[in-house]
């Protein structure tokens, strides 16, 4: 019988390093997580909620693990009990939260974009996503403005605004995907789960998009994680076998 090495934890990223992009886990690759389990403490930190979550790894997936973090470690469990949550209310407080609703809002009013539809800033627990066209837009729509905005650089524009007028604030700005982009406080990447990982010695992190702007990119850089580079869901079991056993 395997001893579990103290003071090891391997960490992963979900969709992308234990699922194929927004697939579900192989039996195959849960079964390995299971042996791996004996080997090491085994932590997995993904952006989405925790029911997307387990969605992708499973219904008990917080207690297949020893560690989960989901919302990037905004809600954190260990050995399936709930260790802490945070969010962009409790952080920010009401009033910070007004104000740059309210700018920002005030800003899209006063925009001269071609057409706009309606949810202009989603309020999420982590962030909020604010969309220049409005995030109900169809798919057509979306595709327009993703080429209105590279010649007008829509986005860009907003977000150094923004981040001048709120920089009291430590924001981050991230733009991503076709319409929108995401504003939360600096450090709500996933280096955000560090914090819960303060007893290990060793914290090999294994993620997809480890390059800059990658969600994973932080994490993967940190000084507190030896980082692995993977691209696909075999690739992370071969290169666990290749470190753990
Ligand atoms: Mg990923």
């Amino acid at each position: 019988m395997a001893v579990r090495r103290p003071g090891i934890i391997a960490l992963f990223d979900v969709d992308g390093t234990l699922t194929a992009p927004r697939k579900v886990a192989t039996p195959e690759l849960l079964k390995f997580m299971g042996e791996l389990r004996k080997v090491v403490t085994v932590g997995v930190v993904g952006g989405s909620d925790l029911s997307k979550i387990s969605e992708q790894l499973g219904n008990s997936v917080i207690y297949d693990y020893d560690y989960v973090f989901s919302e990037n470690g905004l809600v954190a469990h260990k050995d399936g009990k709930l260790l802490g949550t945070q969010s962009l209310k409790l952080h920010l407080g009401e009033e910070n939260l007004k104000s740059i609703i309210n700018f920002t809002l005030h800003y899209i009013a006063d925009l001269d974009i071609p057409i706009k539809r309606g949810t202009f800033i989603e309020f999420r627990n982590g962030m909020l996503n604010v969309s220049p066209i409005g995030r109900n837009c169809s798919q057509e729509e979306r595709d327009e403005f993703e080429k209105y905005d590279k010649v007008h650089n829509i986005r860009p524009k907003m977000v150094s605004i923004l981040r001048e007028k709120f920089a009291h604030l430590n924001l981050t700005f991230s733009i991503g995907g076709q319409i929108s982009f995401d504003v939360f406080p600096q450090g709500w990447d996933k280096t955000y789960c560090l914090r819960y990982l303060e007893d290990f010695q060793e914290i090999h992190f294994f993620g997809d998009k480890t390059y800059k702007g990658g969600n994973d990119h932080e994490i993967y850089e940190s000084e507190r994680t030896v980082g692995h580079k993977v691209i696909s869901p075999d690739d992370t079991v071969e290169q666990c076998q290749a470190i753990f056993f």
